[in-house]
């Protein structure tokens, strides 16, 4: 199955012109590219998802190292070049279309657990988050380039400017870890910041005990909703209670009542989440 990598650039010869509406920073240097595969960890069990291939750089190393690569890329004018760089490449299915749109579970039917790995767009970088961190699909884990900024929200520690319901989901399901900051310039063409590889494999448990999940997330977003507030004001609102109510659940997980929400670790958000409330549908 292993291939041997040319170092063609099959885009730049076609005449492609790069999109900048699409996020189009293409990553070509093998070295680079290798060392960001050998960071995921995946090899040749492993099933691997790949969101953007562009000029299938990444996704020709990737289909010569793991057992199947499915890949979906939007951009029309990038699928004639992909079908010819993947041509001998059996393991590799090409899905045209919008990784927001397209129905996952039937195009990784059969290919199950998987990873993803990729160097997204980084326009959806918080729609796509939330996609797979917000999905039942058995993912094993998250291996993406994104903005620096980015990986630093995902990484965030309470009581810090990047700390919010992202980092918070992220952690919450997966390890997360920066296992590379990648320069501007290693992408052609270079974006206006630099990047960071962020690898986060799936937990096998929850980070924390949480009885009800919809109800800890719920609580997360209030938390988060107005940042100047205090988490009591920002309750009061998101599950219409009175203060004296909210006062009272922050008192029975612990909590002061002036605490801010960014403040509150994961375990507390939890604590939050599994206190009883005395408002019988709190969600
Ligand atoms: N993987 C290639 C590389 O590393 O050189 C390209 C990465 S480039 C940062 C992002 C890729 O995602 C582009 O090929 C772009 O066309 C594609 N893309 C942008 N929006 C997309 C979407 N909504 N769904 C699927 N692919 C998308």
């Amino acid at each position: 199955m292993k291939q041997s990598y040319k170092k063609s650039r099959p885009a730049r010869q076609e005449g492609f012109r790069h999109k900048h509406s699409l996020g189009q920073n293409f990553l070509t240097d093998a070295a680079l590219l290798e060392s960001l595969i050998d960071e995921a960890g995946v090899g040749a069990e492993d099933h691997i998802l790949e969101i953007g291939p562009g000029g299938g750089d990444m996704t020709r190393l990737l289909s010569g190292r793991c057992k199947t690569v499915t890949a979906v890329e939007i951009d029309r004018d990038l699928i004639p070049i992909l079908r010819v760089v993947m041509d001998r490449a059996e393991n590799f299915t090409l899905v045209e279309g919008d990784i927001l749109r397209v129905n996952l579970p039937e195009i990784m039917m059969g290919k199950t657990p998987f990873h993803v790995v990729a160097n997204i767009p980084y326009y959806l970088t918080t729609d796509l988050m939330n996609l797979l961190l917000g999905s039942d699909l058995p993912i094993r884990s998250i291996n993406v380039m994104v903005q620096k900024e980015a990986a630093q929200r995902v990484l965030a520690r309470p009581s810090t400017p990047e700390y919010g319901p992202l980092a918070i989901r992220a952690q919450y399901y997966t390890s997360p870890r920066l296992a590379r900051v990648v320069e501007a310039a290693c992408f052609t063409p270079p974006p206006k910041v630099d990047s960071a590889f962020l690898c986060m494999p799936w937990r096998d448990a929850p980070a924390v005990n949480v009885r009800d999940e919809r109800r800890f997330f719920k609580i997360v977003n209030a938390a988060f909703a107005l940042r100047r507030k205090t988490l009591c004001n920002n309750l009061i609102p998101a599950f219409r209670i009175s203060r004296e109510e909210a006062e009272a659940w922050l008192s029975r997980a612990n909590l002061p009542a002036t605490i801010r929400g960014e403040a509150l670790t994961l375990q507390q958000f939890a604590d939050l989440a599994n206190a009883e409330t005395d408002d019988p549908s709190p969600i």
